[in-house]
């Protein structure tokens, strides 16, 4: 009990931090607004642009809170159903075209192995790939690659998400899935993370019995790669 009375007071701690860093932002730069900076055409739109990209971090943090929410209380209501594992995929990967050409890395879906029908939580898978595709980028180096692949075994398939990002030194590696631990927290930030995208994957896959492994090497690159059930109406 007083472990978990701990974890609850460190984690509002944590909590009020995240959020504290974008509201003192926003404060600061209407303030300069309020202050005479509107007249000044040089740098209004900059304060306003700032504003508003500190808006959308709370956003993202309040995002994955509300998901860390309902994962964490007892009524996580798993909608299982059968579906192809490609197509899915295929729709993520589209949502991260921009953010990828944006850093030149180059998505490759090797779509020959995923077409496979699983069952399980659609959506819910859909955050797991999305937030490790996104890691894969945001932690990815210029002109690389993310690779993702499934490896289908007899009794199960494993998604794996590969990059050839930075990479995390051995020693970090058992924290990643700790709410809001980053390895390096203002390269975080600076790439729109809150810490808890790992906390959501890790919170999903237990729910659905299934396990999550990661494989890293400094300098390198990473790959996450997670187990999930066939379906057995349609394969
Ligand atoms: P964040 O919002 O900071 O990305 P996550 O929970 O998704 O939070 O990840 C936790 C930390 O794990 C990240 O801050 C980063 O240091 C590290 N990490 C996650 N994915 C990767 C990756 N593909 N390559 C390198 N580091 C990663």
């Amino acid at each position: 009990f007083k472990q978990a009375e701990k974890y609850r007071r460190e984690f509002l701690g944590n909590v009020s931090h995240e959020l504290k860093t974008p509201i003192f932002n926003i404060q600061g730069y209407i303030e300069t607004l309020i202050d005479g900076a509107l007249y000044d055409r040089e740098v209004n739109l900059k304060y306003l642009k700032r504003t508003s990209k500190s808006v959308d971090r709370l956003i993202y943090i309040i995002h994955d809170l509300e998901s860390i929410a309902q994962l964490d209380s007892d009524e996580i209501n798993l909608e299982f159903s059968s579906w192809n594992l490609k197509y899915l995929i295929e729709e993520i990967i589209e949502q991260f075209e921009m953010k990828a050409n944006k850093k030149k890395i180059e998505l490759i879906h090797d779509h020959k192995t995923t077409s496979v029908f699983v069952k399980a939580d659609k959506d819910k898978i859909s955050q797991v790939l999305y937030n490790l595709i996104s890691n894969s980028i945001k932690y990815g180096k210029r002109n690389g690659t993310t690779r993702i692949s499934c490896h289908q075994s007899k009794s199960y398939c494993l998604v794996i998400v590969k990059d050839n990002g930075i990479g995390i030194a051995e020693k970090n590696i058992n924290r990643l899935f700790e709410r809001f631990y980053r390895v390096d927290k203002s390269r975080s930030r600076e790439q729109g993370g809150t810490g808890l995208g790992l906390a959501i994957v890790k919170h999903i896959l237990e729910a659905h019995d299934q396990k999550i492994n990661i494989s890293s090497k400094l300098g390198k690159g990473t790959q996450f790669s997670f187990s999930l059930n066939y379906s057995d109406v349609v394969n």
